[in-house]
């Protein structure tokens, strides 16, 4: 999860209170979404729901309110839908997930966690976060957290062999793929930007590209 920059004014068509699901609501989600899902940060969806963040449970400002509007995948979008996650996901066009929430990533695993105990939206983010990649109640949700946490470990080993190019080389063309793989837009990019965070004594240089964003426009 990573901060998004929300665009203003809201798609046209939500004022009409019709559909949440307009032509000019997705492209307009795809594009302030980098077309990733903002919960698991997988990027090329082939299917895309937009989720509410408050349930809306048929209130029609909740339904049609462009600031509640965000793009996901259907499995995330179904991992979220349980009453211990409602109301208590952080709002990542609003506050930064990645000032909140350590996303570590051990090759055979993930470990997501709040920085701070006592914030219980952060804690229930990461909780959630968690959960999409590692569920496994179902067979069918087994398949897809499986394919989550397989398709992050193809681009963390992508990460780490771009970064041992630019530890050994230092040239050009591994400084910029490697500011490629840390802007917001790339899949799973919190990961990638923790590392980095971690280790910044020696990656001073990409301390600007790792930057929290905390501001809000509208
Ligand atoms: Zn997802």
């Amino acid at each position: 999860m990573v901060k998004i920059e929300r665009s203003y004014p809201p798609p046209k068509s939500l004022s009409l209170k019709r559909s949440y699901k307009e032509r000019d609501v997705i492209e307009r989600l795809r594009k302030d979404f980098f077309g990733k899902c903002y919960i698991c940060g997988l990027n090329q969806l082939p299917d895309i729901n937009v989720e509410h963040l408050l349930p809306h449970k048929e209130d029609i400002i909740k339904k049609f309110d462009w600031d509640n509007l965000f793009l996901s995948c259907p499995h995330c979008n179904s991992v979220k839908n349980k009453k211990e996650y409602e109301d208590k996901i952080l709002d990542c066009c609003k506050i930064d997930p990645e000032e909140k929430i350590n996303f570590e990533f051990n090759e055979e695993d993930i470990n997501i966690f709040s920085k701070d105990e006592s914030d219980e939206k952060a804690v229930q983010t990461s909780k959630l976060i968690y959960e999409v990649f590692n569920i496994k109640n179902t067979g069918i949700r087994e398949y897809t957290s499986y394919f989550r946490f397989k398709a992050l470990q193809e681009e963390m080993l992508i990460f780490f062999n771009i970064l041992e190019e630019y530890n050994r080389e230092k040239n050009n063309f591994s400084l910029r793929s490697l500011k490629e793989k840390l802007k917001r837009e790339s899949r799973f990019a919190a990961f990638k930007r923790n590392y980095m965070r971690k280790n910044i004594k020696k990656y001073s240089e990409f301390k600007e590209i790792l930057e929290y964003n905390n501001t809000i426009k509208k």
